[in-house]
């Protein structure tokens, strides 16, 4: 198994669980510490893709994301107080890439398919009947600041990604079946004799030979894909995105809100002290479409002053609610992840843009060599667990 990310852990668990004997490879000192630990956590329902002409992401995205809570505590145990209380508030920008209608009808298609899904009653809270309220103008004008034109309340929840990450570390560090490989980067995968038969996982000098290799590498997986003879099909775009992750001296009900749909930011409140706060123009510090992207460095000291300066000073203006929260500010992170997208990418102001869909992620295979895009965190378990299935099974 390459790569302990939310796809690799969860699946290597899955897989020594139905009794195969796993080792999990990654280049970090412990499993999950990369994107999986530094993003958001949304468990999408599908409404963050406004802009998606079709329901095509809702519909690739909403099997796995209302199966998520179920399939996350098989993995960690119980969820409870690390899942957002309230609904999602979405405040539409007057520079939005899809105006007021079009978001109202979109919302209304995205919540039917939800009623219609046999699923819907076991997302983190009952969605068999998704109610998207819009924001009367009182309700708008206590948190919208400038530029926000309308405002609704989606069903939607998000989990708390650190707190979520060190469980799930612990839970595939305890694992009986599953040996760790942790501060080794995987240089390749090759058949040894046929596609069909044993693989070889190559780290620097060493090899070792396994009886199936899954990839599951994210930002690092394509390089390994050549060599393991699937060439990767374009488009592809890679982003490296920073944001800032807080913890408060006290209890703030600053809502979770995001400012769609576009090149905006959003602000996370996973239990009142923990936050996630984002700029998407200010935190996007890499893109391209090379096999893989390099991780930029971090910012420290000053630099990451400045950056958390920038952030503030965006959102300030579209949530104004959001300045206590950096008041507050007990301990301040800055840190960030990759976004991998079978996409051309481009800018999200153009609503022609390809990453305003998210419908083309999933499993190819050679053999027994599988990769995996595990595109969404929020699809990740539930992927995981099918792909078991598949090859225990
Ligand atoms: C800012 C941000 C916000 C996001 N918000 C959301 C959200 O709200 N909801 C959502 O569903 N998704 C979100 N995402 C996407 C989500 O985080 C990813 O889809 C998901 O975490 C990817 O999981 P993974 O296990 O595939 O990757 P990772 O967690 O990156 O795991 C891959 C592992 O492979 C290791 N690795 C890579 N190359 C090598 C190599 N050559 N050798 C050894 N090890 C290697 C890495 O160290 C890493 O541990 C967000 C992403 C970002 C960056």
């Amino acid at each position: 198994m390459l790569g302990a990310g939310i796809m690799g852990s969860a699946l290597a668990i899955n897989l020594a669980r139905r009794g195969l004997e796993v080792t999990l490879f990654d280049r970090e000192a412990a499993p999950m510490a990369a994107t999986s630990r530094w993003n958001e956590g949304k468990i999408h329902l599908g409404y963050l893709y406004g802009a998606d002409p079709t329901t095509a992401t809702a519909e690739h995205i909403l099997p796995g994301s209302l199966r998520f809570g179920d399939l996350a505590r098989e993995l960690v145990g119980d969820l409870d107080g690390h899942i957002t209380a309230d609904d999602d508030l979405y405040l539409l920008h007057r520079d939005s890439v899809v105006g007021a209608d079009t978001m109202r009808a979109k919302f209304e298609a995205i919540s039917g398919l939800i009623r219609r899904h046999p699923d819907a009653g076991r997302y983190l809270v009952d969605v068999s009947d998704p109610l998207v309220t819009e924001l009367t103008p009182a309700e708008l004008s206590e948190v919208a600041g400038a530029g926000i034109v309308a405002g609704f309340r989606v069903p939607e929840r998000s989990v708390d990604t650190r707190w979520f990450a060190d469980r799930l570390a612990g839970a595939v560090a305890a694992e009986s079946g599953v040996t760790l490989r942790l501060g080794t980067t995987v240089a390749a995968a090759e058949p040894v004799d046929s596609a069909d038969g044993r693989w070889r996982v190559r780290t620097g000098d060493d090899d070792e030979h396994f009886d199936l290799i899954v990839n599951a590498l994210w930002n690092g997986r394509l390089p390994v894909d050549t060599t393991a003879g699937l060439t990767p099909q374009g488009p592809w775009n890679h982003r490296y995105r920073l944001c800032v992750f807080i913890r408060t001296r006290s209890e703030h009900d600053v809502p979770s809100a995001i400012v769609a749909v576009g090149p905006f930011g959003d602000v996370k409140n996973y239990n009142g002290r923990d936050f996630y706060l984002s700029w998407y123009p200010v935190g996007l510090v890499a893109e391209g479409a090379e096999l893989e992207l390099n991780a930029p460095a971090l910012p420290t000291g000053p630099d990451a002053e400045a950056f958390v300066g920038d952030v503030r000073a965006a959102l300030e203006r579209v949530i104004p609610g959001v300045s206590r929260v950096f008041d507050d500010a007990d301990d301040t992170i800055v840190h960030g992840g990759f976004v991998f997208a079978q996409s051309r990418g481009g800018a999200l102001d153009d609503p022609r843009s390809g990453l305003h869909r998210r419908d083309r992620y999933g499993v190819e295979r050679r053999g027994a060599y599988y990769s995996v895009d595990t595109g969404k965190y929020s699809t990740a378990p539930w992927s995981a667990s099918r792909l078991a299935a598949e090859i225990a099974g």
